[in-house]
């Protein structure tokens, strides 16, 4: 698992939508909410895609390329059912955050993501600067608000029994703010650990064993969950 700072995509970002529906669809709650029978699944599928690219990272770790060729299954299903996923993840989400007193917690959002297995990781957080919508000038597009933390997991690696773990791990990240698996981040987890009654990571346990805290079980085929073959 990884974390990282801030990716330079919304330089990038084509101009197709406007300001005010391109920001909402950078809202985890956009996700979150059933599409209408209006909507074409593969469509929608395609620009939740694109969402998670523009946040992530690096856009290339977003692919079903590994799960379906071509990936038609794969979009049709997560076209109509990613709203189900994103509302559990964000349920586990705000179990997590509510250890944390309300004026000090930390504004994480949370996105299910097919992670490319080049990538190697089953989650990892995005820290990037919010659109400001005041202003029209391309510069004044962004503004750096510190608040936004994304949090992708890959729901297909890792058994949903484990997908607290899954999570807690990814906000131990986005709490310490910095990559690598250090004190800062031994403290975050075993805060999270404690507070959901997941296991707490020994003393003695160094970097590398906290890169993979608390232990997860790996699903043997991820593919089969974003073909909507597995039940959570
Ligand atoms: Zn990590």
């Amino acid at each position: 698992m990884a974390s990282n700072s801030r990716s330079d995509s919304f330089w990038n970002r084509p101009n197709g939508a406007s300001a005010l529906d391109q920001n909402s669809q950078f809202q985890a709650s956009y996700w979150q909410q059933a599409p209408t029978h209006n909507d074409d699944p593969v469509r929608r599928a395609t620009q939740y895609l694109g969402v998670l690219r523009d946040l992530a990272v690096q856009p290339s770790w977003i692919s079903l390329a590994h799960v379906a060729d071509p990936p038609g299954e794969a979009l049709s299903w997560m076209g109509q059912h990613i709203h189900r996923v994103n509302q559990r993840f964000h349920s586990i989400l705000s179990d997590l955050l509510d250890c944390f007193e309300a004026a000090s917690q930390p504004n994480v959002q949370i996105l299910a993501a097919p992670i490319a297995p080049h990538a190697g990781v089953d989650g990892f957080c995005c820290d990037v600067p919010d659109l400001d919508l005041q202003s029209d000038s391309p510069e004044g597009r962004l503004r750096e608000r510190p608040s936004a933390i994304t949090l992708m997991v890959d729901p297909g690696r890792i058994v949903p029994a484990d997908w607290p773990g899954l999570v807690a791990h990814e906000l131990a990240h986005g709490i310490v703010r910095m990559p690598g698996h250090g004190a800062e981040f031994r403290r975050a987890i075993a805060h999270l650990c404690m507070a959901q009654d997941l296991p707490l990571p020994p003393p003695q346990l160094d970097a590398e064993g906290l890169s993979s805290w608390p232990p997860c079980r790996h699903n043997p085929q991820p593919e089969m969950f974003w073909l909507g073959q597995l039940s959570f």
